[in-house]
């Protein structure tokens, strides 16, 4: 028996998608700048599906590419002129800032399907669904919910399960349901290997290696349990890297005993900072809105202007852990 969700409106979103799905001849598919392995799974997983299920239509899947994720999948080049007449399908993205590329907006038709929680309203339809693990879940229990008319592959259960992997810190993350580990169990059904998926996601090049030695080295922890790190213009220098390299180091202050609410702050070529928060426990999507940003209640985003605001969002982060420690006695 599967544990999918009984909320019968989800079930008719689902049911109204696959029949828009079904309408278009042309689909194009969007995701979040700095795409993740969910935003590339579920972006390239549900491409692939649809191709497997109707050979005649043409689907794409658009934005830039990522060096460390060409394991996954590349992306297609597609014209101006190939939206007219084309649905476009956005995933993983809660609000149209982060969907990458612009063109979206030439096509006539918009579906978005996500996993964070509802920050800006787009698209004819809007599949959200917050208890989902990852947005790749989602795509998967499309697929599980029509197992009769949707066709899945080993290409697209693959990237499907390397998204769920890679949102879910490898079913460690709270968001991990019972139902998520049946939706990988029926993509690990199909033949792709997936120790080689694991491997290739554990990889890190050597000079992440040494970041996240420095990041162990020189993290702060406060008494209240907030730690944090910056990494400035000069250290990611100094370690030959580059920002968007910086993400390996964000679940390593969370396995510092005490930890129990983090940030990591990543100076960028315009000197703001990239700030990514974690929470085991405190609500932190709170303060990473307050700031401009957004995300999930445990695992969100924004940027600080300076230094000043990093000590803001580190004094809120404390106020936070506080506040809970409080609810929680
Ligand atoms: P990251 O820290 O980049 O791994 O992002 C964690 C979560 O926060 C993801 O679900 C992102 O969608 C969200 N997020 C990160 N940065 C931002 C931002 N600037 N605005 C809105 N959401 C964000």
């Amino acid at each position: 028996m599967l544990l999918q969700t009984t909320n019968i409106r989800d079930r008719q979103i689902k049911e109204e998608l696959w029949a828009c799905i079904k309408k278009w001849d042309t689909i194009i598919i969007h995701r979040h700048v700095r795409p993740d392995p969910d935003a590339i799974g579920s972006q390239c997983g549900l491409k692939e599906m649809i191709k497997a299920t109707f050979p005649d239509k043409q689907v794409f899947a658009v934005g830039a590419d990522v060096d460390d994720l060409k394991f996954l999948d590349t992306m297609d080049e597609v014209g101006d002129e190939l939206y007219e007449g084309a649905l476009v399908i956005v995933t993983d993205t809660a609000n149209v800032k982060r969907i990458d590329d612009d063109k979206y907006k030439l096509a006539e038709e918009w579906i978005k399907i996500d996993h964070h929680p509802l920050d800006d309203s787009y698209g004819k339809i809007e599949w959200v669904n917050t208890n989902a693990s990852s947005c790749c879940e989602m795509v998967a229990d499309l697929w599980l919910t029509f197992p009769n008319d949707i066709v899945m592959n080993e290409k697209a259960a693959r990237l499907l399960y390397a998204g769920i992997v890679g949102d879910t810190n490898r079913f460690l993350y709270d968001a991990t349901s019972p139902y998520t580990m049946q939706v990988a169990s029926e993509l690990m059904r199909f033949s792709f290997s997936h120790t080689d998926v694991n491997n290739q996601m554990n990889v890190i090049k050597p000079n992440t290696g040494k970041m996240m030695g420095y990041a162990l080295e020189h993290f702060i922890v406060s008494d209240g349990g907030v730690g944090h790190i910056v990494l400035t213009k000069d250290i990611l220098r100094s370690l030959g890297l580059d920002e968007s390299e910086t993400h390996a180091i964000v679940p390593l202050l969370g396995k510092i005993e005490g930890v129990k609410a983090w940030a990591v702050f990543v100076e960028q070529s315009d000197s703001e900072y990239r700030c990514r928060l974690r929470s085991k426990g405190p609500i932190i999507n709170n303060i990473a809105q307050k700031h401009g940003g957004g995300g999930h209640p445990l695992a969100s985003g924004t940027h600080a202007k300076d230094t000043e605001e990093i000590e803001e969002i580190l004094k809120e982060l404390h106020q936070q852990v506080l506040a809970h420690q409080v609810e929680s006695d």
